[in-house]
């Protein structure tokens, strides 16, 4: 979406885009629509030591390891965050996060509010949260089942913890409920667009508003 005509468009910093909701919501479709939607954006890939589903690919979606090896870039340094979510290890890899913000583009992280709350610490200023709500609990589970890549007592147990997600949903800049999938979509690139255009995040503006003050006319 370009929000400024080209003349105005000027520098600014990345963002750090943080998509979270309990499991099921539907924040994966909406950052996959983002992502093809948004060239600007670039997705976080994070590690993880859950089973791979049938329609992951490992390094597209997650890096698949394994617990000692998790432990090891824990203990290495090498993960910006980190927690354990429904009995297994998810973190985001420290370097490909810093280099992002470095060079000022933007990054998308599907994470959960125990992650959020450890990058909002790290980054503050760089940080715009999301939260994604169901309509109802019931639609959730309906979207559990549907999505077929789980066991039973897997969607049981992801039911079982969407009530303690939900309970965050204050800690987050804006809440989005996802009803319909387009309707949620546009409500997240109004978000992006809005925030991309904070004075804070845009250190081109003393430039650009010395030249115009500069101008002869
Ligand atoms: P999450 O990443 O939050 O766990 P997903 O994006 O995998 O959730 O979505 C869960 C399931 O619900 C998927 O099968 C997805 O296609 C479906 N879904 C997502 N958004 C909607 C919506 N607004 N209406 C109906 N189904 C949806
Ligand atoms: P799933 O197993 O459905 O892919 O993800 C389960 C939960 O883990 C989701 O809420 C997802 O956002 C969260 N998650 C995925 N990657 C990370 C991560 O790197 N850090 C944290 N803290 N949570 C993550």
């Amino acid at each position: 979406m370009a929000a400024e005509p080209e003349t105005a468009q000027i520098r600014r910093r990345g963002l750090m885009l943080v998509l979270s909701s309990p499991s099921g919501a539907g924040k994966s479709t909406i950052a996959r629509n983002l992502l093809e939607r948004d060239k600007a954006f670039e997705l976080s890939v994070s590690v993880t030591t859950r089973p791979r589903r049938g329609s992951e690919i490992d390094g597209a979606h997650y890096h698949f390891r394994t617990t000692r090896e998790f432990e090891m870039l824990r203990d290495n340094d090498q993960l910006l965050e980190w927690a354990e979510v429904h009995g297994n290890f998810y973190a985001t890899p420290r370097e490909p996060a810093e280099r992002a913000m470095a060079e000022g583009r933007d990054m998308l992280f599907d994470i959960d509010w125990q992650g959020a709350v450890q990058l909002r610490e790290k980054m503050q200023g760089d940080i715009v949260s999301i939260f994604i709500l169901p309509p109802s609990m019931r639609e959730l589970k309906e979207r559990l089942r549907r999505r077929a890549e789980d066991q039973d007592s897997v969607i049981a147990a992801r039911l079982e913890n969407a009530r303690a997600e939900i309970e965050h949903w204050r800690e987050y800049d804006y809440v989005v409920v996802n009803d319909d999938l387009d309707r949620a979509f546009v409500s997240v690139q109004a978000i992006v667009a809005a925030e991309r255009l904070r004075r804070d995040r845009r250190p081109g503006l003393f430039e650009f508003v010395s030249g115009l003050l500069d101008e002869k006319l």
